[in-house]
């Protein structure tokens, strides 16, 4: 089963073509999975809406852009030569490095050949009689495919809220997440930030140095904790090399595929000292180990109620003005349960004079303005430009702005119209030979990312590989195997404080979007237990079938 492979037409579209399959996305996900695909020996298109490769790295160039995984382990595992020959600089990467990693590794595997740049798909249908995919693009490309995968990014599809007024603003306004590819100069300009998110927090303390003024429009805080960026050391690089096989399996082993040590003790349990002592020890280490300083901390209210306890305090030893540093604490959620930022200089930014911060809790922004922007109690502010820091829909925008069709011309907006449902996070049912990489109802975003997509990919990869040895076409998730899992994806997450946060992991971030909890909070290793286990049963769960030999195409 290896489709021809038809050259891409002059014009830079493609007619007609077939391949084994086509992966939507350049990102980390889409990279690796074109890289496997040709090692297994199969056809694969990758289509990219922008003009490079890295996803997340190519969109979101705004100043102040980082990883909040440290580097070293925010990198993919499947090359030792790869790794061997890369150096990370600093403990977390800034998004110049990231990208420029990407675009090494498009190098060294030569994926570009195989990848169509500037191109958005805009559907995906589905063909019982031939069992294949027919994906068209924006460019008027139709490109046939036994296997579709989604490779489209969580956190892809930004979001401008529809203000009233939004277009006729006459300085110039920015998206985080689709950020100028050259410098922008905010010098002597008056800037406003629109959201207080991770985007938004590592962007101001670095904006503040060089605008003249920045104003911070916040609905709601969150909590941050501070990166402590250093330079690595030759030492620490030399030893994350030597070591790397066993860093990574280690990595692999834990919930959040990422190497934070995880006090077993419950915040309830210990003295007041002892609390304090572990909360301060783990400040002071910066990054999202702050997490781990107890064992319940995402499960009990009350253990959470100590962490929040914590981080108001740090606010307010940093920021100055009391009364700042009061709206800068968040109250109305637990600790963790909104995507932990880590920053560098955030909440001190805020003693700046040229920083104001605006409390919209109560009187939301009515209004943008030709001159700025007004709130909805009338209050009149003048801008050069404005900065939307205000996030993505997330995990299901990407692919639904797709008009995906599965059997009997099916839309997945139809079937998902109450909220994502998938069997694994990998695959729905009705949409046969579709997958998602990291989908809904996989931990994806609760986890260092690379670590989920490398899982993920493997997992497609060797499926793709089985079926082909069996002489079989394709694989579907049965009706009953999803309901059973998203019954335990929704079960999980009611185990953990997260729901009761307001987060995008719900959704709660998008008007009108279905609150369900999207990511599978049960963990990179439990999970991927699982889906080795339903690959030793036979692709439990799924149904897998050979296409009638007059159907075939190839
Ligand atoms: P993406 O990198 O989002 O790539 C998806 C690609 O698909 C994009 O290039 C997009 O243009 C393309 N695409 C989407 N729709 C279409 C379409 N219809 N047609 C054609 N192309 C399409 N995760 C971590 O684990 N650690 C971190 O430190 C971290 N930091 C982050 C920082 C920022 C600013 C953001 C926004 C996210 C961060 N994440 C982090 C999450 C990050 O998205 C993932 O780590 C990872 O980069 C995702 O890779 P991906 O390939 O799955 O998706
Ligand atoms: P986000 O976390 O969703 O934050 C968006 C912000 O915009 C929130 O403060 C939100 O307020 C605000 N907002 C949205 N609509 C608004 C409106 N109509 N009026 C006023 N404020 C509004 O988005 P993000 O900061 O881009 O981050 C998204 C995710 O990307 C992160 O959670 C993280 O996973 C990833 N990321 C990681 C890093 C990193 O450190 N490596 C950096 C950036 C992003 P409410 O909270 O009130 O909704």
């Amino acid at each position: 089963m290896s489709d021809h492979q038809q050259p891409q037409g002059e014009t830079g579209t493609t007619e007609g073509a077939e391949f084994d399959a086509v992966i939507v996305g350049a990102g980390f996900a889409g990279m690796y999975m074109l890289h496997r695909l040709r090692e297994r020996g199969f056809s694969a298109r990758v289509i990219e809406a922008g003009e490079g490769v890295g996803g997340t790295w190519y969109w979101n160039r705004y100043p102040g852009a980082r990883c909040d995984v440290e580097s070293l382990e925010y990198q993919y595992s499947f090359s030792d030569d790869l790794q061997r020959n890369w150096n990370w600089t600093e403990r977390y990467a800034q998004q110049p490095e990231i990208l420029q990693y990407c675009n090494h590794v498009a190098d060294k595997f030569d994926l570009r050949r195989d990848m169509q740049f500037d191109t958005r798909v805009t559907s995906a249908v589905y063909d019982e009689t031939s069992d294949r995919w027919t994906i068209e693009t924006d460019h008027g490309d139709r490109l046939s495919a036994r296997f579709c995968i989604m490779a489209i990014g969580c956190l892809s599809a930004g979001t401008v809220p529809d203000f009233e007024g939004l277009e006729s603003f006459q300085g110039d306004w920015y998206h985080t997440g689709a950020w100028p590819h050259e410098k922008v100069d905010f010098s002597g300009k008056r800037v406003a930030v629109i959201g207080t998110g991770s985007s938004a927090i590592q962007t101001i303390p670095v904006i503040a140095e060089e605008a003249d003024q920045v104003t911070v429009f916040q609905r709601t805080p969150n909590f941050s904790v501070p990166a402590e960026q250093e330079p690595l050391t030759p030492e620490q690089i030399r030893d994350h090399k030597e070591n790397f096989a066993q860093i990574k399996q280690a990595a692999r082993e834990t919930g959040f595929g990422i190497l934070i040590d995880i006090n077993e003790k419950s915040a309830l349990e210990v003295s007041a000292e002892e609390r304090e002592q572990e909360y301060e020890s783990r400040w002071r280490t910066g990054g999202a180990g702050m997490l781990g300083a107890f064992s319940d901390i995402l499960v009990d209210r009350e253990a959470n109620d100590t962490t929040v306890e914590f981080f108001h305090r740090k606010i307010h030893e940093a920021v100055e003005d009391p009364k700042v540093a009061d709206l800068l604490s968040p109250t109305d959620h637990p600790a963790g349960t909104k995507r932990l930022c880590v920053d560098t200089g955030y909440y001190q930014a805020f003693n700046r004079d040229n920083v104001k911060l605006i409390d919209i809790s109560n009187d939301p922004i009515g209004a943008i303005t030709p001159t700025g922007l007004r709130t909805s109690a009338g209050d009149e502010y003048e801008f050069d430009s404005i900065i939307y820091a205000t996030g993505f829909d997330a995990m299901t925008g990407a692919l639904l702005r797709i008009d995906v069709r599965g059997r009997e011309g099916t839309p997945l907006g139809e079937v998902w119209e109450a909220g994502p449902r998938t069997y694994l996070g990998l695959s729905v049912a009705g949409f046969p030979n579709l997958f998602t990489i990291t989908g809904p109802g996989s931990p994806s975003v609760l986890s260092n990312m690379i670590v989920s997509i490398e899982q993920h990919v493997d997992w497609i990869a060797q499926c793709m590989v089985d079926l082909r040895e069996r002489g079989l076409d394709t694989i579907e998730a049965t009706l009953e195997a999803q309901d059973a899992w998203v019954e335990h994806v929704n079960e999980s997450a009611e185990m953990t404080l997260w729901p009761q946060a307001n987060s995008w992991y719900l959704g709660a971030n998008i008007p009108g979007k279905p609150r369900v909890f999207m990511p599978y909070v049960g963990g990179v290793n439990v999970y991927a237990e699982k889906c080795a286990e339903v690959v030793a049963n036979g692709y439990e769960g799924f149904v897998l079938g050979a296409t009638a030999p007059m159907a075939a195409t190839s």
